[in-house]
């Protein structure tokens, strides 16, 4: 045995070299996205242990599995026929059994489903049929073990995932397949019924798995080349970025940026196990590596990255000598508690505290809580902006250099942008500005000139 497989970790696992890779929607549509997960799968010996999603669009305007099969329930829970949409499922599957040249017994599966389905097993049933499909196809595909996420991912009887025990026993069971396709998404109650995570699930056990086989890396497969410096529909051909700490990342991601399910970080973060975003269309492309230290002066950026989104409410509320009243801020935002709101910000001044929230949290109660405001917290005044954009700029690197904050307030002035409220994150790892919802766009782009496009 060589050199390079000589250490066994206490679990029994070859330490160097196992990959877990982890296969999104759009990257197992049909036979033709399949055919490049073979050859991804096959270029890199590593690459031990596969997790699958359920196929996904495979064009614009075609629909997504998961999104079939919760229509399917949606229509038996109104006593709605599904047959036609059902087929279209059944369909898409045996033209992939074909095209790829395997037999997993389709026929028997889906009887066993639409029997289920009429019974009402429920949505998360139903919708986890998906990757559980997709799994066994690319296991017969790839010559890989089947192996079932349910009964090893394991959450309680109130639906909270259960992150030990699912280590344990996902190690256990694949510590007995040298290789093996795992479908995401899912796994079960203590009664054996099966229960997702919310949508997008499928790189969270992605994760976990990497965790539980201590793999050395976790490649997440989809259709970019992993996150950018900006949003490609406000920011002409932004930049990609290459290395990214989780902590910006959770940052960005919490502004806004997509691509990772945000819980798909906790289980290889504390196993300092990085991620790896890939292209399935483009597997030459290293993506971007998501670590638990990324080094900004390796590239020479400033920032990481840009994110924001639009339509916060921002309550300002004024009172003589309010830092020195006991309990302030925690009456105000009992308050909130009150209406079941949470805040995303809370910026606040010696005798001033701003708090901003989400419209879509809101709901209509705006009017009620300043009226319980003016009642129990009796401020000298009380301003109000419904029309309030976020603006987060991200990046580890803005601590060590001086003037970033005045190189990004000045190029927002020069944009003639209003800055309504500023909020400096105390990692001072981002600063998140206010501006007016119609600035938005024109923030970003500012933004970004100035710290990327005229120089680093
Ligand atoms: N198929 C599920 C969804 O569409 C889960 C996933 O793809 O990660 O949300």
């Amino acid at each position: 045995m060589g050199k390079r497989f000589s250490h066994i970790s206490q679990r029994g696992y070859i330490k160097m070299g196992i990959k877990v890779a982890k296969f999104g929607g759009s990257s197992v549509a049909d036979a033709i996205q399949l055919a490049k997960v073979k050859s991804i799968i096959e270029a890199d010996d590593s690459r031990k242990y596969v997790v699958v999603s359920a196929p996904g669009k495979r064009f614009d305007g075609d629909s997504k599995i998961t999104d079939l099969l919760y229509l399917c329930n949606t229509h038996i829970e109104h006593n709605v026929p599904c047959d036609q949409i059902f087929q279209v499922v059944v369909d898409r599957y045996k033209a992939m059994e074909m095209s790829l040249g395997v037999q997993v017994g389709l026929d028997e599966e889906f009887a066993e489903i639409r029997q289920k389905l009429e019974a009402g097993e429920g949505a998360d049933y139903i919708a986890s049929r998906g990757e559980y499909l997709n799994a066994k196809l690319t296991a017969a595909y790839l010559g890989m073990d089947f192996v079932d996420a349910a009964g090893l991912v394991r959450f309680n009887e109130k639906g909270r995932f259960l992150d030990e025990e699912t280590d344990q026993a996902l190690a256990e069971e694949l510590k007995k397949h040298e290789r093996a396709v795992i479908p995401g998404f899912y796994g079960t109650y203590p009664d054996g019924k099966i229960k997702t995570f919310t949508r997008g699930g499928s790189d969270i056990t992605g994760s976990i798995v990497a965790k539980a086989v201590e793999a050395e890396i976790y490649e997440n497969w989809t259709d970019v080349h992993g996150f950018l410096q900006a949003d490609p529909r406000i920011v002409k051909d932004p930049e990609p970025i290459a290395t990214i700490s989780y902590s910006e990342l959770r940052e960005l991601s919490y502004m806004g940026a997509s691509v990772l399910h945000e819980n798909a970080i906790y289980p290889v973060r504390g196993q300092n196990i990085p991620i790896n975003i890939r292209n399935t269309n483009d597997p030459e492309h290293p993506g971007t590596m998501i670590v638990s230290k990324a080094k900004p002066e390796d590239d020479g950026r400033i920032i990481t990255g840009i994110a924001g989104s639009k339509d916060f409410t921002v309550i300002t509320l004024c009172k003589n000598m309010m830092s020195s009243e006991k309990g302030y801020i925690k009456r105000l935002l009992g308050i909130l508690e009150g209406y079941g709101i949470g805040f995303e910000h809370l910026p606040s001044g010696i005798d001033t505290v701003s708090v901003v929230i989400s419209n879509k949290q809101l709901n209509g109660s705006l009017q009620d809580i300043l009226d319980e405001i003016d009642r129990k917290l009796n401020p000298d005044s009380v301003e109000v902006n419904q029309d309030i954009a976020l603006v987060a700029t991200v990046g580890a690197g803005m601590a060590k250099r001086r003037g970033t904050a005045a190189r990004l307030f000045t190029a927002l002035a020069q944009a003639e942008v209003n800055i309504r409220m500023i909020d400096q994150g105390s990692s001072e790892m981002n600063i998140i500005v206010g501006v007016n919802n119609k600035d938005f766009e024109t923030s970003v782009r500012a933004i970004y000139a100035a710290f990327v496009t005229d120089g680093k």
